[in-house]
């Protein structure tokens, strides 16, 4: 590189440099970030069989506020908008009916909260996979009538998994609406789980990514992509370990799809994770994984999220903001690839 170019190039970089968080370098969207309602908190305690009397643990307390105190955290940490989702196990423990009328008492109110504060909060819509038709009813009213800019479902519901094509209706919905569908981790179902993954300290480090990860090889496997080849799907934590290990997955999935003729899916694993597949930082603001990401999947599929409540916002903002990204590529993470994947102004 000429002299004067390395200078007019410093300069340019000097020139476009934040001075610090927040200044209008770039905006800070995260995009994993639980939510609750009292009448979910009452409904999973009557489920549980617990009293009503019982004392509301802190992590619950920090999910039902969607005002003030959440926007003085956010403030704090310089984040600027928390892309909302009812927390994990969201609707789906609860008997059908219960499940389908309480997704709409949670999408009318998560509408209402973003409408209270469009600059801080965007809102996924919430599901119930136990009626596949309502659940792709309720992905077009949450999106066409309530402006949801997506939806979230956390893995399996009552054991089983989507890749069964009689929720496939859930799929034409989301790919119809051009919205993606977050695939978020939960303790796994009887059949996964067990004494074997039952690993004390582990439980969420450990065993919740291998049921998302699971989640999302059986839609791999089972041709969700080629059936729905625009089809979207958001995973968290880095993809729970998928991204570091696409060449293994590649060529096994050759010898063991060699015989299968006509079943053979049209493209390679890693083509259907860097094609429809997003990969969030949540829990893993890490420089080390999220290169590993990056090289695997590529830039634009990477999204900043915290895991607020469960994860430290501040040190979350702080792990991207350290990490040796170019602006271009920090820039990519905290705000413009949430703005396209989202649909956000
Ligand atoms: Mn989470």
């Amino acid at each position: 590189m000429q002299r004067r170019e390395f200078i007019a190039g410093v300069a340019a970089t000097l020139a476009a440099a934040p001075a610090a968080i927040g200044n209008g370098a770039h905006r800070v969207i995260a995009c994993e970030e639980a939510f609750t309602l009292p009448e979910i908190q009452a409904e999973l305690r009557r489920m549980r069989g617990e009293s009503d009397t019982a004392p509301v643990p802190p992590h619950v307390r920090a999910m039902l506020d969607v005002g003030e105190g959440r926007l003085r955290t956010m403030d704090a940490a310089h984040v600027d908008m928390h892309v909302l989702s009812l927390g994990t196990p969201g609707v789906q423990d609860f008997e059908t009916g219960t499940a389908v009328a309480l997704a709409k008492v949670v999408n009318d109110r998560l509408s209402a909260i973003v409408r209270s504060h469009p600059d801080r909060f965007a809102g996924l819509a919430t599901f119930a996979p136990q009626d596949p038709q309502a659940a792709a009813r309720e992905l077009e009213r949450s999106v066409r009538k309530l402006g949801l800019c997506g939806a979230l479902f956390n893995s399996h519901t009552h054991g089983e998994y989507l890749d069964d094509a009689r929720f496939w209706a859930i799929f034409e919905a989301a790919e119809a609406l051009k919205i993606p569908l977050y695939l978020h981790p939960r303790d796994p179902s009887p059949a996964l789980g067990g004494p074997a993954l039952n690993i004390p300290g582990f439980r969420v480090g450990w065993t919740f990514g291998v049921e998302a990860a699971s989640h999302a090889l059986r839609l791999i496997s089972a041709g969700v992509f080629d059936r729905f080849p625009k089809l979207q799907i958001i995973l968290g934590h880095l993809g729970e370990t998928l991204p570091f290990i696409t060449s293994r997955l590649d060529e096994r999935y050759r010898v063991e799809s060699a015989s299968w003729g006509d079943r053979k899916l049209r493209r390679l694993p890693s083509e259907y994770l860097r094609e429809n597949f997003y990969f969030t930082t949540s829990g893993m603001n890490v420089w080390s994984p999220l290169r590993a990401t990056i090289e695997a999947v590529g830039i634009e599929r990477v999204l900043f999220a915290i895991d607020y409540p469960f994860e430290d916002q501040s040190h979350a903002v702080r792990g991207i903001e350290d990490a040796p990204l170019s602006m271009g590529d920090r820039r990519a993470i905290f705000e413009s690839n949430a703005k396209l994947v989202f649909g956000l102004a």
